[in-house]
């Protein structure tokens, strides 16, 4: 059943226009905390580094430096934004980062985190991973109330909720900011020398502990405690507020508890990176079991299983290894494509596919092909890509997607367009062959993906199902994404 939030039918009379569900704040991120570790700021780049994927737009760095807190952010990939000297100018043992990726236009120096800001108490820094779905709702309480705010970020109502909380210790102040929070968060927040780690009770972002010399990491995923030669302790559990000093960790009291787990699904599908573990699993081994499986409900024929590098590798592995189908690798991407790269005008409509995969003739030519691709979003990538292997000479081409249809946007902080872009909200798996351009098309099912890490619990699949399961509240409030109603 699709939500009442949001539109019934593509085409139908609804309360909201699909295309301002377009506007959307896309909060694709990567959070790490430093508690008790020398040069903590450094190693908070470093581990940054291997967030990259998580966001590419902004980065930022707050240590605290002889008892106050110390700010370096930026538009850019970590490696623009900090330089060695900015670093060296971030000493101390406490240290806060974040990697952003927004697409709400025109913001991105503004909107970088962590947000820091002085208050009753001392210092505060705050970063964010995931969306909140009521930060409207809480904004325009907080104007009226006389808050000012300085960014268009939903993640900056925490920060004024923490500041003008009545409580009287700061435990407790951040306590009463986060039981006001709905939706999807991930925190790192420093205040002054106390770290603490939050996850919402629904756990949609991973965030993760670990352990380096005599102090504590906090990170998104384990990847970021892998180069460092941290230790991986444990996740931070759904709801938990945990607060690090140093040595010493301490669970607060828990935020009121939902009643199913909901992580991400599709951080496994496509977000995280394969070498890091998402509660408890393996990502390169979920990549595999859904490979493997949509072998078993998608067989076909063929010579090659090709993936659509990177994010696939892992799923074709598996349809490899089930199917045994001899992987080969027919498609290369190029990894300096940047973002902000320039479109020359007196280019071919396929120049952005074009510009990241090339394939490889002599692996595709006369062969029959499987394609893998992670997942299917607009589509316009696969088409391209599929036009390149025929011009390759493959004699087949049959696509197989390591996941559902994608037919519902994201509200808790994965970048997804309105549904009315998304192919698979549009078009049946029939049309959308056809539009490819392909000889056969087999996406996982929903089922088949959930059983392949059902043992680890609930998921939130509301990309693929419409199942959301974080109250929508500002949408259901009429605060449509991307409209600011409050002025300020
Ligand atoms: P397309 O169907 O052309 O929009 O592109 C699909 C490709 O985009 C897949 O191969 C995924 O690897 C990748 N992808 C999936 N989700 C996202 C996302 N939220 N942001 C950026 N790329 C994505």
């Amino acid at each position: 059943m699709i939500p009442k939030h949001l539109p019934q039918t593509l085409s139908g009379p609804t309360d909201i226009k699909v295309s301002q569900l377009d506007d959307r704040p896309h909060d694709e991120c990567g959070v790490v905390g430093f508690s008790g570790i020398d040069a903590a700021a450094q190693l908070a780049f470093l581990s940054l580094y291997s967030l990259q994927h998580r966001g590419q737009e902004s980065a930022g760095i707050c240590a605290l430096t002889g008892g106050e807190a110390r700010v370096q952010k930026g538009v850019g990939l970590v490696a623009d934004v900090f330089s060695a000297d900015a670093l060296k100018a971030l000493p101390g043992r406490t240290a806060v980062g974040h990697v952003r990726y927004s697409t709400a236009g025109g913001s991105e120096a503004l909107n970088a985190q962590p947000i820091v800001v002085r208050y009753a108490e001392g210092d505060l820094a705050v970063a964010h991973n995931g969306n909140l779905t009521n930060a409207h709702d809480l904004k325009k309480r907080l104007v009226g109330e006389g808050a000012i705010f300085q960014t268009t970020s939903d993640s900056e109502v925490i920060v004024h909720l923490i500041a003008r909380s009545r409580e009287s210790t700061i435990d407790a102040q951040v306590g009463d900011a986060l039981s006001q929070l709905e939706g999807a968060f991930s925190l790192v927040i420093m205040v002054n020398e106390i770290m603490y780690a939050v996850r919402d009770p629904r756990g949609y972002r991973p965030l993760v502990l670990g352990s380096l010399d005599a102090g504590h990491v906090i990170a998104s995923e384990t990847c970021a405690l892998d180069i460092l030669g941290a230790t991986y302790v444990r996740d931070i559990e759904r709801g938990a507020v945990v607060r690090i000093e140093g040595k010493t960790v301490r669970n607060l009291p828990a935020l009121p508890r939902a009643e199913h787990a909901a992580p991400c699904v599709f951080e496994l599908v496509y977000f995280a990176r394969p070498d890091s573990h998402l509660w408890g699993i393996s990502v390169d081994g979920a990549r595999r079991g859904f490979g493997r499986r949509l072998a078993q409900e998608h067989p076909v024929e063929a010579d090659a299983v090709v993936a659509v590098p990177d994010s696939a590798n892992s799923a074709a592995l598996g349809y490899s290894e089930q199917s045994g189908i001899p992987f080969e690798l027919g498609l290369l991407r190029n990894h300096y494509v940047g973002r902000t790269f320039i479109k020359p005008s007196q280019v071919d409509r396929d120049f952005g596919a074009r510009m990241k995969y090339n394939p490889v003739r002599e692996v595709l030519e006369g062969r029959r092909v499987i394609v893998v691709d992670d997942s299917l979003v607009r589509g316009t990538t696969s088409r391209s890509l599929v036009k390149f292997i025929r011009q390759a000479g493959a004699k087949e081409v049959h696509f197989r997607i390591g996941s559902p249809p994608v037919r519902f946007p994201c509200f808790y902080g994965i970048d997804m367009p309105s549904r009315e872009e998304l192919i698979g909200s549009r078009l049946t798996p029939d049309e959308i062959a056809e539009k490819l351009g392909v000889d056969s098309l087999g996406y996982l099912s929903l089922e088949g993906m959930l059983s392949v890490v059902s043992e680890n619990g609930s998921f939130c699949d509301a990309c693929f199902s419409g199942n959301y399961a974080a109250p929508l509240v500002d949408l259901d409030l009429g605060y449509l994404p991307g409209n600011h109603p409050i002025k300020c």
